[in-house]
């Protein structure tokens, strides 16, 4: 095999409770109006099916990391979400197959330049400034659904400064994990490595430089990340 040009770009990994073995991360895939409190928050019609959008892989921040407050923002907004992490995947994998596929589960942050968002959704405009810039997507380490079992309720929960921001129950979702895997699956061939971030309940907020954002599912992991100064 030819040797690379120079050396490839480290494998982003999350840690997983319980063992030394890291979870390599391919893809992630993000549900977006998946909360009806949150879509009504937004202002969006709550009719609205949940729409989906990829962050790349090397914008994980991982749990005690610091995310510097991005450039091109005035407006830097944190989603708390339920990750759900794959060992395998495929095509059309069938709503009652889906849990199947899962190795585990994480909280997350979706974070999100909410000022250009706007401006995405007035103009029609793709969502990779919007969404998917450098470190926008801190997920704590990864609890095994061997551990936790499969998860279709607890809550979500969000603390800026200790100061609780959002929290609701993932029961809630209008799309459940299941069906986010098939509807998923329908238009993407989902891999072993996949993570997919399920959308955020109600609460949205700015945060600024300083800020500690504690964020939580019942029974998984904690994670805990810190707003740094402007990205140089
Ligand atoms: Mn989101």
């Amino acid at each position: 095999m030819a040797a690379f040009a120079f050396p490839p770009a480290a494998q982003a990994q999350l840690d997983i409770a319980g063992t030394d073995e890291k979870f390599p991360v391919r893809r992630i895939y993000c549900i977006g109006k998946n909360y009806v409190a949150h879509i009504i928050e937004m202002n969006a019609d709550e009719r609205d099916p949940p729409v989906i959008f990829m962050k790349p892989s090397d914008a994980i921040v991982t749990n005690g990391g610091e995310i510097p407050y991005p450039v091109f923002t005035t407006n830097f907004h944190y989603e708390c979400e339920l990750v759900v992490a794959l060992k395998s995947g495929g095509y059309n994998i069938p709503e009652a197959e889906a849990s199947s596929h899962i190795y585990g589960y994480a909280v997350g942050l979706d974070m999100t330049r909410r000022d250009h968002q706007a401006n995405a959704l007035a103009k029609g405009l793709p969502w990779e400034v919007t969404k998917g810039f450098d470190h926008s997507a801190p997920v704590g380490p990864i609890t095994r659904a061997s551990d936790c079992g499969i998860l279709t309720s607890g809550h979500v929960k969000l603390a800026v400064n200790g100061q609780v921001k959002q929290d609701a129950d993932i029961s809630l979702m209008i799309w459940k994990v299941d069906e986010i895997i098939a509807k998923l699956s329908e238009q993407h061939r989902l891999m072993a490595g996949d993570i997919i971030m399920t959308g955020t309940p109600a609460g949205v907020g700015a945060v600024v430089t300083g800020d500690v954002l504690e964020c939580s599912v019942d029974g998984l992991q904690p994670m805990q990340v810190r707003i740094g100064g402007k990205a140089a």
